[in-house]
């Protein structure tokens, strides 16, 4: 359902659903882009969004992409229903504050402007294996929004920080944020991380900035 000021999907609506655009699509194609990498189709004809969400698996797509889209889960359960942001709904690795009898009935963001600009890397060992990286970035100034999300954290997905160069329609995306900056972010929030984890995560990084700049050119 899209309306002027949100877009809702229903939790069972599969990958394969989004990414055959079989519904209206309200993110200039970037929902699609990041189901048709969801591991392999078998998959994505199963799974859906509802029951990705749920696990809260840190390496799964959809966590991360809507957690840049700043979505709200939508949930029924023995007490009514209720609705959560995606931040506070995913707890930790594999965890939420899903209560017994509860359901995710879907997950709802706000609408996208004209102008906005959605970006999403991922780093697996080969295709349709789980990532060992996620990047997934949200640019939308006309709404004052732009969130840079690092998946893949052993925990809940992190935001980096940006500056004010973020909210600024003409900044190209692959110039804003500073790497040694990134880099000392990602160092605080993963403070097991190696140098390798955190050289692909940079990168992965990177590669989202550039999807959305060249999606949107
Ligand atoms: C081989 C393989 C590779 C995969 N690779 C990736 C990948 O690269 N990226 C990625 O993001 N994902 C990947 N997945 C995960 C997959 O995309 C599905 O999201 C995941 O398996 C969940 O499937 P499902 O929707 O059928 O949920 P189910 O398996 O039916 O359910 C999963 C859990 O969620 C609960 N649940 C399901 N729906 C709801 C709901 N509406 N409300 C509350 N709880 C619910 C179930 O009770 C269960 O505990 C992979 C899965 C497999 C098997």
């Amino acid at each position: 359902e899209i309306n002027a000021n949100t877009v809702t999907l229903g939790a069972c609506v599969s990958h394969a659903a989004i990414e055959d655009a079989r519904m209206p699509d309200a993110t200039h194609g970037y929902l699609p882009r990041v189901a048709s990498g969801i591991a392999y189709r078998a998959v994505r004809n199963r799974g859906t969004i509802g029951g990705s969400l749920a696990n809260a698996d840190p390496t799964a797509d959809w966590l991360s992409c809507f957690t840049a889209l700043e979505a709200q889960i939508l949930i029924s359960g023995p007490k009514g229903q209720r609705t959560s942001s995606i931040d506070e709904f995913v707890t930790g690795a594999m965890e939420t504050t899903l209560e017994a009898g509860e359901m995710i009935n879907g997950v709802r963001f706000p609408t996208l402007s004209k102008g906005a600009r959605c970006g999403y890397a991922k780093i697996s060992r080969k295709p349709g294996e789980f990532a060992d990286a996620i990047a997934a970035i949200v640019h939308d100034p006309d709404n004052g929004r732009c969130r840079i999300v690092v998946g893949t954290t052993n925990g809940v997905p992190r935001q980096l920080a940006i500056g004010p160069l973020a909210l600024s329609a003409s900044t190209p995306l692959p110039q804003m944020l500073n790497s040694g900056a990134v880099r000392e972010q990602l160092a605080s929030h993963m403070p097991a991380t190696d140098v390798y984890d955190l050289n692909i995560q940079c990168a992965v990084i990177e590669r989202a900035l550039a999807n959305a700049h060249q999606v949107a050119s």
